[in-house]
């Protein structure tokens, strides 16, 4: 049977819930088919996908290979549980593969089905490992404003939005949130060094909650949907040895930044700084099937594991079919050299984006670290004010409409993630389209129409 999209329009309306999306919304975006960073609709329409998805096709679309090898190893066993000694080939493989890639001494690997179960996982063990060691008071968890942990109530409660927490109260307690590393956003730290303030904050903190009672500090490396801030370089290396000298652990949120997308496997590796535990998923398989990865420490792992073992499962830990498509997803970025690409592509992005937006009234900071990147909007360069917003003509569904390349907004920045084999024409493609927007728009917020 084959709809058309008027159809398929009525069906999505009738019975689809989409996240952030109006029930009175009409319109519908149907993609049918992609390659490379290619998509098309079910009109023919094409796409130019600058979001890389939701930020994880590191290797494109349209891989055959993969579909090949998930169709193999379907043929072949599709699932067994791998609670207690239950195990399989492919779980085994892809733990050892990431064991090796991540620094040492993260060594163990728990598989989850996303990012949001990853950092619901991840708070748990924090918490469960500091219990197993007599520390049963160490609960809190400290996050930073404008951070994105996903949608679980762990998660979700150390997300630093208030629209993901209005209506859902209430959230998980012994949360507290920091200030955000926002280098661009000078006045969030009255004049201090950015770093010298946030290390004080933390420190005081620390002090306000006490140190016995906190479990970890869980952060994005850089922060995705707070809008790509990149913190200076000594942050987390300050951060870092601040949680060390109280017994805190570490959990690096690398959901988007893992994989090759900041040009190594791993954020950890550019900052330089080890975190106890690493949350990772959209990367890991490229998107083309669901599946996450803890990278958990051997001390932590050590007393996770003792007694009767670490007591919390998914029935999709380890599934044969997603870490089976996750080690064909590694081998395709390691033999097409993607660490490396995502470096040079995303400096060659950045500089078209200079060149293409620079000089334009409303662009406050153009940002990025590999295949991250964004732009910044402000209604005036010198307070930094940032653009006003009108929902209902927002600058990237414009530039979708009328040019067909995807960008995503967030918090007042156009954020890109690409496919890491996003080619220079592609770049190109979207510099332009960004600029054709964006000299359109006022510092009211207002388009003018082309
Ligand atoms: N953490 C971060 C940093 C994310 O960006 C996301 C998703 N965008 C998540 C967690 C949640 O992952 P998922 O949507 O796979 O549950």
């Amino acid at each position: 049977m084959t709809m058309d999209t008027a159809e398929l329009t009525r069906l999505d309306r009738a019975h689809l819930i989409h996240p952030y999306l109006p029930g009175d919304a009409a319109e519908r975006v149907i993609m049918a088919s992609g390659s490379g960073c290619r998509l098309t609709d079910t009109e023919g329409r094409g796409y130019l996908d600058a979001t890389g998805g939701l930020w994880l096709a590191q290797v494109g679309h349209g891989r055959t290979e993969l579909a090949d090898v998930a169709h193999a190893q379907m043929s072949k066993l599709e699932y067994f549980t791998s609670f207690w000694e239950f195990s399989n080939e492919r779980a085994i493989e892809l733990a050892a593969r990431l064991a090796a890639l991540a620094p040492d001494p993260l060594n163990h690997v728990y598989f989850t089905s996303g990012g949001s179960e990853g950092n619901e996982a991840a708070i748990k063990m924090a918490r469960y490992h500091h219990h197993r060691r007599g520390e049963s008071s160490r609960t809190w968890i400290l996050a930073r404003s404008k951070a994105y942990h996903g949608i679980g109530y762990g998660g979700g409660s150390a997300t630093g939005f208030p629209l993901y927490h209005e209506g859902f109260a209430p959230m998980m307690p012994h949360v507290s949130h920091l200030t955000p590393p926002w280098p661009y956003r000078t006045d969030l730290y009255g004049g201090e060094d950015p770093t010298d303030f946030l290390i004080r904050e933390l420190e005081e903190r620390i002090a306000e909650i006490g140190p016995e009672n906190i479990a970890a500090m869980i952060g994005e490396p850089i922060m995705g949907v707070g809008g790509m801030l990149v913190p200076p370089a000594d942050y987390w290396p300050r951060v870092r040895e601040v949680l060390d000298r109280h017994g805190i652990l570490l959990i690096f949120d690398e959901v988007v930044t893992a994989y090759g997308r900041m040009g190594e496997w791993f954020a950890a590796q550019h900052f330089g700084v080890t975190p106890d535990i690493i949350v990772t998923a959209k990367g890991i398989t490229s998107g083309y099937v669901p599946l996450g990865a803890l990278l958990v420490g051997d001390h932590v792992a050590e007393t996770l594991l003792r007694d009767h073992g670490f007591p919390m499962g998914y029935t999709y830990n380890g599934h044969p079919v997603a870490t089976a498509v996750a080690t064909a997803n590694l081998d395709i970025i390691e033999k097409e050299g993607m660490l490396a690409r995502a470096t040079e592509r995303g400096a060659f992005l950045h500089a078209e984006l200079e060149a293409h937006l620079g000089d334009l009234p409303i662009v406050g900071e153009i940002r990025s670290v590999g295949m991250m990147l964004a732009v910044e909007l402000v209604q005036d360069r010198t307070t930094r004010t940032p653009l006003p917003l009108h929902p209902d003509r927002m600058p990237h569904d414009v530039i979708r409409r009328e040019t067909g390349v995807i960008v995503r907004d967030s918090a007042h920045s156009l954020v890109m993630s690409p496919p890491l084999v996003m080619t220079e024409s592609e770049a190109k493609e979207v510099a332009t389209a960004l600029r054709g927007v964006l000299e359109r728009t006022a510092p009211t917020g207002e388009i003018r129409t082309a």
